[in-house]
């Protein structure tokens, strides 16, 4: 029998009296000194912190990574110095416009958090679903997330606003369509793939560095929901990819990815035909293989949902020795963004809370701030240079630095570039070329399902400009599509596809 514990307030102090509150008299009104009460109530009061604005709906599990192939000639990293190491990781999945008790089957992209307790320090990777985004400059994310979330006049989420921002914004096409297939259903997180989406760097031990995207493939295999299964499952459970997962682990059915790395080299992405920053297009697999890395495997379920899970704040920011950023704009802004977010949800101290603490040695001089509670470095200087302590920075950490002389031709100083505007070849390569002719249907379906929400006095405006992106990616996309809508596709049809489409 499990040890008999005393109930007690939260400064320890033993009580009896947890059921009923100190009264003028039985049935009189409450006493102001009864202190149980205010601290139950206050507490109670406080439980909840802010919820992300994005992403805010998520499950995760920890887990190991392993790894099987040797890339030290690409990088430097400890987490893959050597075959057969090993790293403890959090993995953490979300939708990502719906709110915390949203359903778990809403079409949207996922995202694919992970955290890795490396002994440089955590490295975390914050992906989707996709290898690709909506947007790829990081000043349209806040608008773009509006369009997502409810609409400021009627509360409640807005095909309108989305199909307007989406048609005015054709670099969007690309993610759309990902996203109107039955991959924007995906049954669960276990079977579906991750990415870390931006292009990174790796470094290896001379210092050299290529170009690097991670892609975790899933060795549950692709399975998705259909649009009326997920809508189905949005009222049997919308808890249900929560629970999938959970109880996956539970039974010992551990879910596993594959890493994989495409490499690009500093010459290679001066002449590649798409710039390989923008995080609308992919690489294709064709010029730019997968090489196998590791095994990613979740094997724990965390313990307290709130501590380990809500608590959880993952940071593109957070890359170790070995690996860096690229000049992906979109990155760029999300090394910014994520750390500021987390400041204002969980305070300063945010990587002092145990799910993200380092399980090495931290050593520096922040000190103080809200929610300081791990000792605050004890007596030990609060500032550097010192005479006191022996910290030093180490050399053999040194950044290396960017391609020398190839800021400017990489874009990092200029804006984006008309003459990287082409949104239409990628998505049209994916339709005529990835999709089967049955998936071809659904997406069809799925797209003229979504844009019959849109309404009012813009509708046909916004309709026509999006359907003008369909055909520009494919012209039996746009007649399909405008078919499906009750719409004369040869009415619909851009002007300069229109010849063309006549033979069709
Ligand atoms: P490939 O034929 O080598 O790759 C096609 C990829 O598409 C595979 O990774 C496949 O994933 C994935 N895929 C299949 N169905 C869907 C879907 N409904 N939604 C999203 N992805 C899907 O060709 P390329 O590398 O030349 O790329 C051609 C097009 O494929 C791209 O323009 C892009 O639209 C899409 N794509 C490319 C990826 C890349 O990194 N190169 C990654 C994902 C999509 P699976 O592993 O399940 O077979």
């Amino acid at each position: 029998m499990s040890e008999e514990k005393k109930l007690t307030t939260a400064a320890g102090i033993p009580y009896y009296y947890n059921e009923d509150t100190m009264s003028a008299g039985p049935r009189g009104p409450l006493l102001l000194q009864d202190f149980i009460l205010h601290e139950k109530m206050a507490h109670f009061n406080r439980e909840r912190i802010p919820e992300r604005v994005v992403h805010a709906k998520g499950s995760a599990a920890f887990g190991t990574f392993i790894v099987t192939h040797d890339i030290t000639r690409f990088t430097k990293a400890k987490i893959f110095s050597e075959v057969g190491k090993q790293t403890r990781t959090l993995l953490r999945f979300s939708t990502v416009g719906g709110e915390k008790g949203s359903a778990d089957t809403e079409r949207d992209p996922r995202g694919f958090a992970l955290k890795f307790y490396t002994e440089d320090g955590n490295w975390d990777l914050v992906g989707n679903n996709t290898p690709i985004f909506f947007i790829k400059d990081p000043k349209k994310f806040g608008d773009f997330i509006h369009t997502q979330k409810r609409d400021p006049y009627t509360n409640c989420k807005s095909p309108t606003m989305m199909w307007d921002f989406w048609s005015l914004n054709p670099e969007s096409l690309h993610q759309v369509m990902f996203l109107m297939s039955d991959r924007g259903t995906p049954y669960g997180y276990r079977h579906m793939h991750g990415f870390g989406s931006h292009t990174f760097s790796l470094i290896n031990a001379q210092g050299e560095r290529v170009w690097v995207k991670f892609h975790f493939k899933t060795a549950q295999g692709i399975k998705n929901f259909t649009n009326d299964q997920a809508v189905e499952m949005k009222g049997k459970d919308p808890d249900f990819a929560q629970r999938d997962l959970l109880e996956a682990i539970d039974r010992k059915e551990f879910p596993k990815w594959n890493l994989k790395i495409q490499v690009m080299t500093l010459e290679e992405a001066k002449t590649h035909k798409y710039n390989p920053f923008d995080l609308t297009k992919v690489w294709p697999h064709k010029d730019f293989p997968l090489m196998d890395v590791g095994v990613l495997e979740l094997n724990e379920n965390p313990q307290n949902y709130f501590a380990q899970v809500e608590q959880a704040a993952f940071a593109p920011a957070h890359v170790i020795n070995g690996i860096d950023y690229s000049p992906d704009k979109m990155l760029q802004g999300r090394i910014l963004s994520y750390p500021d977010a987390h400041r204002h949800r969980l305070g300063p101290n945010y990587e002092q809370i145990p799910v993200n603490k380092c399980p090495y040695a931290v050593n520096n001089y922040q000190r103080d701030g809200m929610m300081r509670v791990d000792g605050n470095g004890g007596g030990s200087p609060n500032y550097f240079p010192n005479s006191f302590d022996h910290i030093k920075p180490d050399e053999s950490y040194k950044n290396v630095p960017p391609p020398a002389g190839g800021n400017h031709e990489l874009g990092w100083y200029d804006r984006n570039a008309d003459t990287e505007n082409d949104h239409y070849s990628q998505p049209g390569n994916f339709y005529r070329q990835v999709l089967g002719e049955n998936d071809k249907k659904t997406l069809v379906k799925n797209i003229s399902g979504a844009m019959s929400g849109i309404s009012g006095p813009k509708k046909d405006e916004i309709i026509n400009r999006q359907l003008c992106h369909f055909f520009r990616a494919d012209i039996g996309l746009g007649m399909a599509v405008a078919t499906a809508l009750g719409i004369n596709p040869e009415k619909a049809m851009p002007a300069q596809h229109a010849e063309m489409g006549a033979q069709v």
